[in-house]
């Protein structure tokens, strides 16, 4: 049978800085959902990767000193460690400077150009070169860029436009269904319809980026070369893959992926993506978290630390739609709390009696994990990933109860054994796309694989060893 296939992204880091820990947060809630729809046993093709055409790399790396190439190629390979120190399970990581990349952004901008829906003209306005991007004095707050706090500046410039208001009511009708969370889908709503202005998609006198087909003085404005990644970064694999099914963005560019990207695939008739998942931001003590600005956390110090599942945890924990705070206190509250107080101690209590005494199958369980998938579906489904983990840990927790009230220390029960071991079962396979090492792991320590059919299936009497500590306390 063929497999159904799921298409996932995160949105394409600048690399003008190191990552910080809001770039963790997107990988690991995307990862969950990739991890999540393989083991619905689909053929997920999950996409990671980094802008290295935009000006402001071109900048940052004046600044340093450094040969831009170089300065890149540094910075990617932060980005590329990250993925890999927090089991980031992409199938691939595009990098925009790839040739490749740019034949197909050029690719989509000629069908554009037949299509009629670009016309030259002047451009002057605003320009932030943080967001890379024109604003009009509306968007501004204190005459200041909304992203960055810093004054953009005026620019006039010969121009090729699309007709980005050609495609308002299509916009109207496709958005509601295609942003989630919806307080996301009103906000941008609510500007398209005040009315699209058509976008300036040329630059002149950059450095860098993909020659605009036909104007080859002309450069493809950054934001159209980076949006592109999501179709060319499948390479071979695109009539199999595309539409995605999720891309995954911050909430700070959430008008470019609502809006501009839908518009640029009517354009060149290609079939839109189906969903997308506008995350809020990390805050770290009440304040954005910014690599201009300095509040930061390096996620790679972090995993110098603490252990990928800890990290993944402490991130996962925060919700996903809304902005919340982190910090390093939390990452250790969270993980002495949660996983080596409720996780950890379950699976060494249960390990070391069944150990001692061993387990026999009961002729039915009081741990029923089945309103606990449903609950867990219906949130990933809605890309809920932290009231998924509350669902898992509330059903750990009635474990822990159960096993307290039971007391198999002292009744010896080979059965009571057996339904803690299975719930353990239970509980695992559904935070094997959360926590990855450990959920293999505690496989391993009760003889179980990580599938939805062990899930569904009561746990194989076998002989268990004593867990080894799966979380040190963090002092
Ligand atoms: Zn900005």
């Amino acid at each position: 049978m063929v497999k159904e296939k799921y298409y996932i992204t995160t949105a394409i880091d600048y690399v003008n800085a190191k990552p910080h820990v809001g770039h963790a947060f997107e990988k690991v809630i995307s990862d969950v959902i990739a991890r999540w729809n393989r083991l619905q046993d689909k053929d997920v093709f999950f996409l990671t990767g980094v802008d290295e055409n935009a000006q402001k790399n071109v900048q940052a790396a004046e600044k340093a000193g450094i040969p831009v190439k170089e300065f890149v190629d540094k910075n990617t390979a932060f980005f590329l460690e990250l993925s890999k120190k927090l089991n980031i399970s992409h199938n691939d990581f595009i990098r925009t400077s790839a040739s490749e990349h740019g034949k197909v952004v050029q690719k989509i901008i000629q069908k554009i150009l037949d299509k009629g829906d670009i016309y030259k003209g002047e451009y002057s306005g605003l320009y932030c070169t943080g967001c890379e991007s024109y604003y009009t004095e509306k968007e501004l707050v204190d005459g200041k860029c909304p992203e960055h706090n810093t004054v953009p500046e005026q620019r006039k410039e010969e121009a090729y436009f699309f007709k980005l208001s050609k495609y308002q009511d299509q916009l109207l009708k496709l958005i509601p269904k295609y942003v989630t969370p919806k307080s996301k889908a009103n906000e941008v709503l609510v500007r398209v319809k005040e009315g699209l202005n058509d976008i300036n998609i040329s630059r002149k006198d950059v450095e860098i980026g993909v020659p605009f087909p036909s104007h080859e003085d002309f450069k493809v404005w950054v934001w159209i070369d980076a949006l592109i990644n999501y179709v060319s970064g499948l390479k071979s694999k695109e009539k199999k893959y595309w539409p995605a099914d999720t891309h995954v963005i911050g909430k700070g560019i959430n008008w470019f992926h609502s809006v501009i990207w839908p518009a640029i695939l009517l354009s060149a008739d290609y079939p839109l993506p189906k969903k997308l998942l506008v995350h809020g931001y990390l805050n770290i003590s009440g304040k954005k978290m910014s690599k201009s600005t300095g509040n930061t956390i390096d996620p790679l110090d972090l995993l110098e630390k603490y252990n990928a599942d800890t990290v993944r945890y402490s991130l996962l924990r925060n919700t996903v739609f809304e902005d919340s705070d982190y910090s390093e206190s939390l990452l250790q509250q969270r993980h002495n709390d949660e996983l080596a107080n409720k996780l950890g101690n379950l699976v060494s209590r249960v390990s070391a009696l069944a150990e001692k005494y061993g387990i026999e199958k009961p002729v039915s369980s009081k741990l029923n994990s089945s309103p606990v998938l449903k609950s867990v579906t219906k949130h990933l489904e809605n890309y809920e990933t932290d009231r998924a983990l509350n669902e898992i840990f509330a059903f750990i927790d009635k474990t822990n109860e159960y096993i307290q009230k039971k007391k198999p220390w002292e009744t010896k029960s080979q059965t009571v054994l057996y339904e803690l071991a299975n719930a353990i079962k239970d509980a695992t396979i559904l935070l094997s796309p959360f926590l990855p090492e450990t959920s293999e792991k505690i496989a391993k320590i009760f003889n179980f694989s990580l599938t939805l059919k062990d899930l569904k299936a009561p746990l194989k009497v076998s002989k268990i060893k004593k867990s080894p500590i799966l979380f040190e306390k963090i002092k």
